[in-house]
């Protein structure tokens, strides 16, 4: 794609958010674009910055680390938004600043353990389970309280958990897929009760398909990859 086709795309998009931030009584700008540019080459990165997008989000560690290190521009920011392996944290905590899918008690230990060796602050969302296409995310309530309950105590001073994070079902049944954002909003309210100390403030939900209803159900933070740099080439 070009510059100036990511350029449009930016454009459009924002216009997008906008419209869906207006049409549910949200504040305008009260929305973060993080741009999903997995499989996609440094270029399109550069093409992005110059339309003025600065967060990026990437889902392999090896890949991101290629491409942001080539970059070398500091005014993007970097969150990771895939699976991660406990021995890809090292990397992770290097480039990024924000893990947005902590998935285990046991990943929480190792971003710890690495932040305090880099001394870096890291902040993290955790990723929540409400549909059944996707694998990944806590799969209870129970398992998620744990870690909260841990971080309550204060077991992780290099980390700040600042939301929650959710893939909706790929469907076209617009209801199943409002069903999964409204699981993630009503979490983050009982959490923000039993856990009223955490900043809990952030919904990450929605992606290049229902980033518009993901608004709608309140989130924070819309994860968009192709409907801004185009379809992905999976090797
Ligand atoms: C790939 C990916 C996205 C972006 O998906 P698009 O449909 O291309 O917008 C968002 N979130 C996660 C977790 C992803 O893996």
């Amino acid at each position: 794609m070009t510059e100036s086709q990511i350029a449009e795309n930016f454009h459009r998009i924002r216009e997008e958010i906008k419209a869906a931030e207006l049409k549910s009584g949200r504040k305008e700008g009260s929305v973060r674009l993080c741009a999903v540019s997995k499989f996609h080459p440094v270029d399109a990165v550069k093409s992005a910055l110059k339309a003025n997008q600065f967060l990026f989000g990437e889902n392999r560690v090896q890949e991101a680390y290629g491409k942001f290190n080539e970059l070398n521009d500091r005014r993007a920011e970097l969150h990771i938004i895939g699976q991660l392996q406990s021995n890809k944290v090292k990397k992770a905590v290097e480039i990024a600043s924000c893990i947005q899918s902590v998935d285990r008690e046991s990943l929480l230990e190792e971003i710890e353990k690495q932040a305090a060796k880099l001394e870096k602050n890291i902040c993290i969302f955790f990723e929540y389970h409400t549909a059944e296409d996707s694998k990944s995310g806590y799969g209870d309530e129970d398992s998620l309280f744990v870690s909260l309950e841990n971080f309550s105590m204060g077991l992780y001073p290099h980390i700040m958990p600042v939301g929650l994070m959710t893939m909706a079902p790929f469907s076209q049944d617009e209801k199943l897929v409002r069903q999964s954002f409204v699981k993630l909003r009503n979490l983050k309210e009982t959490v923000n009760q039993k856990f009223s100390n955490l900043p809990i403030t952030e919904l990450s939900m929605g992606m290049s398909g229902d980033f518009s209803l993901a608004i709608e159900e309140g989130s924070t933070m819309v994860r968009v990859g192709t409907a801004l740099f185009g379809e992905r080439d999976y090797p």
